[in-house]
């Protein structure tokens, strides 16, 4: 599987690797090799211009045997069905890993929403949504936040829907405002769950990560808000990118300042304190922690021997390619992988769920504490695979994830 990067190539390479370690039966391994069902929808919309154009969206609904599809919506220009597919079947691991009771979607616009009014953003997402809406809602799949969607967009959605179903509907979509039905501490989530799996791995390897260098990919909603949590909790944070480029100061850079810095410009890059780097150079920084949570195939073979830290959180989903996962191990690389890492975001989102459908709201001490139990034990029980059976973190969740899956399938039997 040579050539051009494909995730899901890659994702179906995980899978088979795993499917050979547990000696999975090959029935099972075959039907979780296929997505349920994949969707291609036209968004024709009218732009503020006046004219028409046509957009193209995505859905896809991995699996659904141990719960309604969960997954978010990415709105950007390298969207491909293949990148959602293999984001599909991640959540459906993740959610297993984290243990709770959801299958795995994904979905995504290709768009550049930076060129994109908020208007047309709005169109989009709702006609997106209604050419989707039968295949989705609370007992079938829920959608939630990704690369470029935020409270808003999920506000749209939960409206769209509801106006087609003739009530308000808030268990369709997560990472809602509060006013409609949101969870206090989901913005922070996937961030809060990074935190803790990598505080969890430096009690297991005896480490203080008060004493480590950090360096972080991306500063959106998950590098950002890690930024400020890890800095609160007074870690050191040495390297920061975005799309545009980095920043990196040995000293520290403090994340308050660096926010306003990107509210003023919009970009880190902006940032006066700090030397500028590139997102290459950011990767193989002098750095202790390194946390990539921008986009998948960041760290490749091409990059993966240059790399100089310890630990690599991932907070992005499949940031790092197999080749480059074998590069790594070998120079002893403690990689906590993106469906342990990042799995906080669909932890509260199933908290956001669950409150939605009790309409019975939980204060943010009672949500982060929660987040922290299933972060916990989740970390425990990979770290527990990881160390019976001497692999590496990300087989060990896999290991625990498609057991979880497998078992489903089999209590289940196959239909008809
Ligand atoms: P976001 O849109 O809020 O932020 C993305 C950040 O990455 C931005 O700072 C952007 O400038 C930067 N970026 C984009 N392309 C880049 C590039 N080529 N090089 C460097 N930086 C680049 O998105 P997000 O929600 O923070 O998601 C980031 C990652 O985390 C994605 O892989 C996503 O799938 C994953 N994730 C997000 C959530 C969530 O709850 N939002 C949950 C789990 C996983």
């Amino acid at each position: 599987m040579g050539g051009k990067f494909n995730p899901w190539h890659m994702t179906l390479e995980q899978l088979d690797e795993v499917a050979r370690e547990i000696n999975l039966d090959e029935s099972i391994h075959q039907i979780l090799r296929y997505p349920k069902r994949c969707l291609t929808v036209s968004i024709p919309i009218q732009m503020d211009n006046g004219k028409i154009k046509v957009f193209t969206g995505f859905r896809v609904q991995h699996n659904v045997t141990r719960g309604p599809a969960k997954g978010g919506i990415r709105y950007h220009p390298s969207v491909t069905l293949d990148e959602i597919k293999a984001l599909a079947m991640l959540m459906t691991w993740k959610c297993a890993v984290v243990n709770i009771p959801y299958g795995g979607a994904k979905g995504g616009i290709v768009c550049e929403p930076g060129k994109l009014s908020l208007k047309e953003v709005e169109r989009l997402t709702r006609r997106y949504i209604s050419e989707i809406i039968s295949f989705i809602g609370p007992e079938k799949d829920i959608l939630a936040p990704d690369v470029n969607t935020n409270p808003q967009v999920m506000a749209w959605i939960m409206d769209t829907y509801s106006m087609d179903i003739g009530y308000s509907v808030p268990g369709v979509v997560t990472g809602k405002p509060i006013s409609i039905g949101g969870s206090l501490g989901r913005n922070t989530a996937t961030a809060r769950g990074v935190m803790f799996a990598l505080m969890n791995t430096a009690k297991r390897i005896k480490l203080d990560l008060f004493e480590k260098t950090i360096a972080i990919q991306g500063y959106g909603n998950v590098g950002g808000n890690l930024a400020h949590l890890l800095s609160d909790e007074g870690c050191k944070i040495i390297a920061i990118s975005d799309v545009e480029g980095g920043i990196y100061n040995p000293k520290g850079l403090d994340p308050k300042k660096v926010s306003l810095a990107v509210k003023e410009s919009g970009s880190v890059i902006s940032f006066k304190d700090a030397d500028k780097i590139t997102n290459q150079e950011l990767l193989t920084v002098n750095c202790y922690v390194l946390i990539p949570a921008a986009l998948e195939n960041q760290i490749n073979q091409g990059n993966a021997g240059k790399i100089r830290a310890k630990i690599i959180a991932e907070a992005a989903n499949g940031p790092t390619t197999p080749r480059a996962d074998k590069i790594l191990e070998e120079k002893d690389v403690f990689i906590i992988p993106d469906i342990l890492a990042n799995a906080g975001g669909v932890t509260v989102s199933y908290f956001e769920w669950v409150q939605g459908l009790q309409a019975y709201f939980w204060t943010e001490r009672e949500v982060n504490l929660k987040l922290r139990d299933i972060m916990q034990k989740a970390f425990d029980n990979v770290y527990h695979i990881s160390t019976e059976r001497k692999v590496t973190m990300r087989k060990a969740a896999y290991i625990l994830a498609v057991e979880r899956v497998a078992g489903a399938t089999r209590a289940r039997g196959l239909y008809p």
